[in-house]
């Protein structure tokens, strides 16, 4: 007997049937200020040279498999060899191929939220369970609860984020230490706005230490279009890792702009630090306005309005052709909005129009 008229003839696993998916609306406005990216291109001289790169590809090959100059290339930004640095398409690649190999049936991952989505969604795609932790009511982890969790659910991954989107908050350093000293298994620091902070946990990888930092070329390398992202950690773990990501994953052209795009750090890090003085300039201003706000460490600032309903903020905003990220309805950032960080001329479209919504 065929299937009903409209229904597929197959099923999914019964898990994803009941998913979600990981939504980020992207509408047609003059502003965008809704997914973290740099709000200006690389340098001119990074796109020259990528193009003359692409008359060197061997196109009828496969690329290096293990992507070898690129890792060496990375490793040497962080003061480490190639083979303590993994790289895929994107850190959300990063992550899952962590989750594949750390994670699956059977095992548990925690999380502290609110934090980033993808760590809970990736997790249980690969059939990791997930286990949610608390932060407190400022969103600041806290090493109790931390305890808690790692006592109760004896996670095999714990994800931190820092900065933590969406709040922006940096963690505080002895804490993420008390984290990796007594977590029970492999610790990812997520640092996808690592640069844009005053310290990173980098400075705390060992060969004999399950610690794992994940970075992005997506953000303060101005190349989201490029889906790179990386971790540093112990070799033995990057060669784990190595086992199960997909043959061939980074394609020629991607590891030559990641490699190029190394030749730009000044560039990068003038970016960054423009970027973190336009943060102070949005911040001063956003506390001017009947909202509060949230210290960030990030390329991006959380805010709730006090006498308006986010989601009724969030729609005028778009109504004046400026789109922020809507977290109003997020688990415990009820009324929440976040708004990236643009160039100058930008975030003052965003504040005129963020101003005339509260008024
Ligand atoms: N981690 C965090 C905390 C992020 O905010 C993002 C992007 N929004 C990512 C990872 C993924 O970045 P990408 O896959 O572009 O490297």
């Amino acid at each position: 007997m065929s299937a009903p008229a409209g229904t597929p003839p197959v099923s999914p696993r019964a898990d994803v049937a009941l998913m979600e998916g990981y939504h980020s609306p992207q509408l047609d406005v003059a502003v965008r200020l809704n997914t973290n990216e740099s709000p200006v291109a690389p340098p001119a001289a990074f796109v020259a040279a990528l193009q003359a790169e692409v008359a060197k590809v061997e196109w009828h090959r496969y690329p290096d498999r293990r992507a070898w100059q690129l890792r060496t290339r990375i490793g040497e930004l962080h003061g480490v060899g190639p083979e303590q640095v993994f790289a895929a398409n994107g850190s959300n690649e990063v992550l899952q191929t962590v989750c594949l190999t750390y994670g699956g049936a059977g095992r548990t991952a925690a999380v502290f939220e609110p934090t980033y989505a993808l760590h809970g969604h990736i997790s249980r795609l690969t059939g990791t369970t997930v286990v949610t932790g608390d932060r407190t009511d400022d969103f600041a982890l806290d090493a109790a609860e931390v305890d808690r969790v790692s006592a109760d659910a004896r996670p095999d991954i714990t994800f931190l984020c820092s900065p933590n989107n969406p709040t922006g908050l940096v963690e505080e350093p002895d804490l993420v230490r008390h984290v990796v000293a007594t977590a029970p298994g492999l610790v990812v620091v997520d640092e996808a706005y690592g640069q844009f902070a005053p310290w990173s946990a980098l400075e705390l990888l060992g060969d004999d230490v399950p610690l794992v930092v994940t970075r992005t070329f997506s953000k303060t390398w101005s190349m989201a279009a490029a889906r790179l992202g990386y971790l540093v950690g112990p070799a033995w773990l990057v060669a784990e890792l190595e086992k199960v990501v997909l043959p061939y994953h980074l394609d020629a052209l991607k590891q030559a702009a990641g490699r190029l795009a190394l030749d730009y750090r000044p560039e990068m890090e003038a970016r960054v630090a423009s970027l973190v003085e336009e943060r102070g300039r949005l911040v001063a201003a956003l506390t001017d306005l009947d909202v509060d706000v949230w210290p960030s460490g990030a390329n991006f600032v959380l805010f709730r309005p006090r006498q308006r309903a986010g989601n009724d903020v969030w729609q005028a905003l778009v109504d004046s052709s400026v789109l922020i990220r809507n977290c109003a309805s997020w688990p415990g950032l009820e009324g929440c909005l976040r708004v990236t960080l643009g160039t100058p001329a930008e975030d003052d479209r965003f504040l005129e129009a963020l101003q005339e919504a509260l008024s």
